[in-house]
């Protein structure tokens, strides 16, 4: 049995009359960028996550670059980012001369909220925290840290729609929430699309308008340097189809995981657990194995495919050998860069899949 890591076909068809309704509603009104569509999305976004204001924008890299930038971040200023998190966030700080400063993961395989105090300086600005996987950081901790060092605080849901830490939704927590809708995310378009998320009625005036060449109005009147960074009609009308169903999907996920987590009996694979204090939203099914690569191996053997996230941290790229790290500084990261692995999970996935992948693993030998 072939069994894919995610599945996006299926992402489109089970829903594919009303995507495919709202897909030939919106090019048939004329109206391409910055109407209807993107201010309806906007509305019902924030009140999916609990915050007064949200901005549609091209993508999860760009909403975090806009967030940086708006927060203030420039030359000299240090930024908490987590040592294992997806190279964008180390690249929102970068592309605005800031500095990461990386901090090492918990073993909830996001950032370790108590190592923070130590790496704080009078140039930290702010503590991006990356919901990483589906489920949430501790933010009781983060806040605080926040709120007694003055720092701001970016939360980057681009793995979390729907995650909540406590009774809050993530993206509602922080000053400001980055979040993508590439095609994988749980909220994924057909498409590249991202948003910001805010309760600070400055930034979501300052975002709309970054976004937007530096213009307030539609054209040719130019505030400030902005960038063009527009989520379209297109992708809003079917990301407001799909939001329609996210629960129901975040649902499903769950069910999957559970079947996982119950199902999954072997010593070589111990499956990533949930924070107390998250709920989650399961964005990848993630597992630690120190015979990783043998298991990768192993499942392609039988048509299982899987996905490492992510297989290089970030401090050991090319792209930030000027920040002048070496192998051994991060120990963490690097361990669970050779450990983690994320196992078939998207919606649509049958049982009969499921039990397919849970057997192999459980006969997984090393
Ligand atoms: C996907 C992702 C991003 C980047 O989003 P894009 O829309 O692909 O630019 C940023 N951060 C995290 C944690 C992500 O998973």
């Amino acid at each position: 049995m072939k069994i894919l890591q995610n599945n996006l076909k299926l992402q489109h068809d089970l829903f594919k009359e009303e995507y495919n309704n709202k897909a030939v509603e919106v090019l048939n009104s004329g109206w391409y960028i910055l109407g209807n569509e993107v201010s309806e999305f906007e509305k019902e976004f924030a009140l999916y996550t609990d915050s007064k204001y949200c901005v549609g924008v091209a993508s999860g890299m760009d909403a975090l670059t806009i967030a940086f930038r708006m927060v203030g971040i420039k030359e000299n200023d240090e930024v908490i980012v987590c040592s294992n998190s997806y190279i964008a966030c180390v690249m929102g700080v970068t592309l605005n001369n800031g500095t990461p400063i990386l901090v090492e993961p918990d073993e909830y395989d996001n950032l370790d909220a108590n190592k923070i105090e130590e790496k704080i300086t009078d140039k930290t600005k702010a503590i991006l925290a990356v919901h990483l996987y589906g489920q949430s950081c501790d933010m009781d901790k983060i806040m605080d840290l926040a709120k007694k060092y003055n720092l701001k605080v970016i939360e980057d849901c681009a793995q979390a729609h729907g995650t909540m830490w406590k009774n809050k939704k993530v993206g509602s927590i922080g000053d400001i929430g980055c979040w993508s809708f590439y095609p994988t995310k749980n909220l994924g378009g057909f498409g590249d699309g991202g948003a910001i998320t805010t309760n600070n009625e400055d930034y979501y005036n300052e975002a709309k308008v970054i976004r937007n060449y530096g213009s307030k109005r539609i054209h040719y009147e130019n505030d400030i340097i902005g960038m063009n960074s527009r989520l379209d009609e297109l992708q809003a009308g079917l990301l407001r189809v799909k939001l329609k169903h996210l629960d129901e999907l975040n649902e499903e996920r769950n069910r999957i995981a559970n079947r996982y987590l119950s199902g999954i009996n072997n010593d070589l694979i111990k499956p990533l657990l949930t924070r107390p204090g998250s709920n989650n939203v399961y964005h990848q099914f993630v597992i630690h194995s120190e015979k990783r690569d043998e298991l990768i191996e192993y499942l392609n053997s039988y048509e299982v495919g899987t996905i490492i996230h992510y297989p290089i941290p970030p401090h050991l790229q090319k792209a930030y050998a000027y920040l002048g790290y070496k192998e051994g500084d991060f120990p963490i990261a690097e361990r669970y860069a050779k450990e983690v692995l994320s196992l078939p999970m998207y919606n649509g996935m049958s049982d009969e899949e499921l039990d397919y992948v849970i057997d192999k693993l459980n006969k997984f030998e090393g």
